[in-house]
């Protein structure tokens, strides 16, 4: 296993969709992806309603997805607003897991009706939740992944000084 500690300089990161970390969880392998929607300091940062309503719809669908379902443990904004993390099962790699955030943003991108979860009783804040924004979001970041290259899926490190510990190796 790779345990991929990666120190990513954000100055060079594209959007795209990265591998950030595999833990061992027991004898279970979990990987953590970074969907980067938005590329830091090129772009805007999503809105909150945005990122909200984004985060309940793609969670959603996700959660009930047949193939992948069962392996989901977690799907969540950062913090920064330029993306969101989304924690699975296995020991993965970007294209793994490409299909299904293909499927997801594609599915919110044409988002109609009910956002799921957007209650009083199940949300902490149910009315900053804005579905349009949401829906232009998904269909930037699917439109981003069907066209996506190599770069999309590595993430740019930082250079190493020479006499830095080379702890990044297997
Ligand atoms: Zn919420």
């Amino acid at each position: 296993m790779r345990i991929a500690s990666f120190d990513v300089d954000h100055l060079r990161l594209k959007s795209g969709l990265y591998v950030s970390r595999k833990d061992l969880v027991g004898s279970e392998v979990v990987t953590t992806f970074d969907l980067r929607m938005k590329r830091p300091y090129r772009e805007d940062v999503m809105d909150t309603g945005s990122i909200h309503a984004l985060e309940h719809i793609c969670a959603a669908y996700m959660r009930n997805d047949p193939l992948w379902g069962d392996k989901i443990i977690y799907f969540g904004p950062m913090g920064c607003r330029t993306g969101f993390y989304l924690v699975v099962a296995g020991d993965l790699e970007s294209e793994d897991i490409l299909p299904l955030v293909e499927r997801t943003f594609d599915f919110a991108g044409d988002f109609e009706g009910e956002i799921p979860g957007a209650t009083p009783l199940e949300c902490g804040y149910c009315v900053d939740m804005d579905l349009e924004g949401a829906k232009a979001d998904a269909t930037l970041y699917y439109n981003l992944l069907i066209s996506a290259k190599k770069e999309n899926f590595n993430y740019p490190k930082k250079r190493q000084r020479k006499s830095a510990p080379k702890s990044d190796k297997a």
